[in-house]
């Protein structure tokens, strides 16, 4: 379980509650839109926080912090996850995981094991355009497919999100996705930003107004859909 960056404290990353935001190194995509790349290829150039100075901060939190927001990078490659958020949940915190849904079979044990609280998922794109949006020409959109089944299907709290990048999504797109997850608790569409640490340079955002059309387009099968970040 490699952690490369502490956010100490946040009202945000866990909405509704106090969290503390942890990070995790490396991911088995390659979006070009990721604004984390340090975090996700530069891996050895961050320093590594030991687990027990984690496990220590949070036994001194008990009772200011409600819960903790693990992300990456992708949190679900690492090896002793399980370890580390059973120790995580014997010390009474909730856990929002952030995960690309690459990993169903994980996902699911991590859920029933009652190791996580509430997921948020994304969903990079169309189920055709996945590959070229993930920076992984081909991809199998099989894992995924089988993620958003088993988050539909109700077995614990949950969100999806799409970043919206121009380049990579179209009228088509947001018909697409409406269609796949649709009837979804929580779904966000939230602007492509760009960033110094970005993956790939020369991506773009839509504007205000096409942003309000992808949203009125997955609204006829998501009416519980929102813009997030304005
Ligand atoms: S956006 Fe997420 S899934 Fe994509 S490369 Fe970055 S960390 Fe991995």
């Amino acid at each position: 379980m490699v952690i490369q960056c502490m956010k100490k404290f946040s009202l945000l990353d866990y909405p509704g509650k106090a969290a503390c935001t942890l990070y995790t190194a490396g991911c088995n995509f390659r979006c070009p839109y990721c604004y984390s790349a340090p975090l996700v290829i530069d891996t050895h150039k961050n320093r590594e926080i030991p687990l027990e100075e984690i496990y220590r901060y949070l036994e001194k939190c008990k009772g200011l912090l409600d819960g903790i927001c693990l992300t990456g990078g992708e949190p679900m490659i690492q090896h002793g996850i399980e370890d580390f958020l059973s120790r995580v949940r014997e010390l009474g915190y909730e856990v929002r995981l952030e995960t690309n849904g690459s990993f169903p079979g994980k996902l699911r044990r991590l859920i029933s094991e009652g190791l996580v609280s509430y997921i948020a998922m994304d969903i990079k794109n169309s189920r055709e355009r996945y590959g070229e949006t993930v920076g992984i020409e081909g991809y199998d959109v099989e894992n995924i497919c089988r993620s958003v089944e088993y988050l539909l299907s109700g077995a614990i709290p949950y969100e999806f999100s799409t970043t919206v990048v121009l380049e990579l999504h179209q009228r088509s797109d947001f018909e697409a996705i409406g269609r796949w997850i649709a009837g979804a608790k929580r779904y966000y569409l939230q602007r492509y930003l760009d960033s110094e640490s970005v993956m790939q340079g020369g991506l773009h955002r839509y504007n205000d107004s096409i942003m309000q059309q992808a949203l009125e387009i997955v609204r006829e099968n998501v009416p519980s859909a929102k813009l997030r970040g304005w």
